[in-house]
């Protein structure tokens, strides 16, 4: 996993994602929005003006060369539905209400945001399958990227044996402390492995989402998993995170496609 720059654009790229596929998690760097957005602020639902999240969305598009015609993107509601995309989401169209997105088209160009969620990438080479899911508390503890990995074996045939997938930034360990309603949720859904997932912090318990959404993977099969290790709590410099900026902030773009 490594760090690219295009221009004052700086993205992050995992290594084991696999060939036929291009991909990035945008740091908020390079943007044109200012404060609480600064600065390449990817969410229209913040506050921001919609123009220069348009022009944001333009310059991120840009550094990997897709048309932002090609975009497919939903409204990120914490849930579990999955989106098969097969064509474009024209701008007149309404977002479909899901938190994983997976096409077969290579035209398509499948984008999520994010300020503390997990973003979890996906790719198939075999089956040519890429995906996206967001996963945070709500979304670990109802197993989100379970049924993304469930979609692309019953819609595309995969084999999750096949598949290649990654953890990106996102709040980490160190920083996710949640109170004892989410840590009853946490023993209910994950049973014995629920001890291995939190952790005691001073008065707090920390739910650890890398770790969570790590399991359900190689739950589903998966056993190709990267994980970024990247807290955006601890790196709001590069990342936005709801939690370390108490919801004043942007979100960051993150954005996978098959070539
Ligand atoms: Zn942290």
């Amino acid at each position: 996993m490594s760090f690219q720059s295009h221009g004052e654009i700086r993205y992050f790229q995992f290594e084991g994602l696999g060939h036929g596929l291009t991909h990035s998690v945008f740091t908020r760097r390079g943007g044109v929005s200012p404060d609480p957005w600064a600065a390449l602020n990817l969410g229209s639902t913040v506050g921001d003006d919609l123009e220069r999240v348009r022009e944001n969305r333009r310059l991120a598009l840009a550094t990997l060369e897709r048309d932002p015609a090609s975009v497919y993107d939903v409204w990120q509601v914490h849930g579990v539905e999955v989106a098969i995309a097969e064509s474009p989401r024209s701008p007149e169209s309404p977002h479909l209400q899901a938190d994983a997105i997976l096409t077969d088209r290579p035209g398509l160009t499948l984008m999520m945001r994010f300020a503390d969620c997990v973003p979890i990438m996906l790719h198939d080479p075999i089956r040519k399958v890429a995906g996206i899911a967001h996963a945070g508390w709500m979304g670990t503890l109802h197993g989100t990227v379970h049924f993304a990995v469930e979609a692309m074996q019953k819609h595309y045939g995969s084999n999750p044996a096949d598949i290649q997938a990654a953890i990106g930034p996102s709040i980490g360990p160190d920083h996710y402390e949640v109170g004892p309603d989410v840590v009853i949720q946490v023993q209910q859904a994950f049973g014995s492995d629920a001890s291995s997932l939190l952790s005691a912090g001073a008065g707090h318990m920390k739910f650890d989402l890398w770790a969570a959404n790590t399991l359900l993977l190689e739950q589903a099969g998966v056993r190709h998993i990267e994980v970024a290790g990247l807290c955006t709590a601890c790196h709001t410099e590069d990342w936005y995170s709801h939690r370390a900026e108490k919801g004043r902030t942007g979100r960051f773009g993150a954005i996978i496609a098959l070539v």
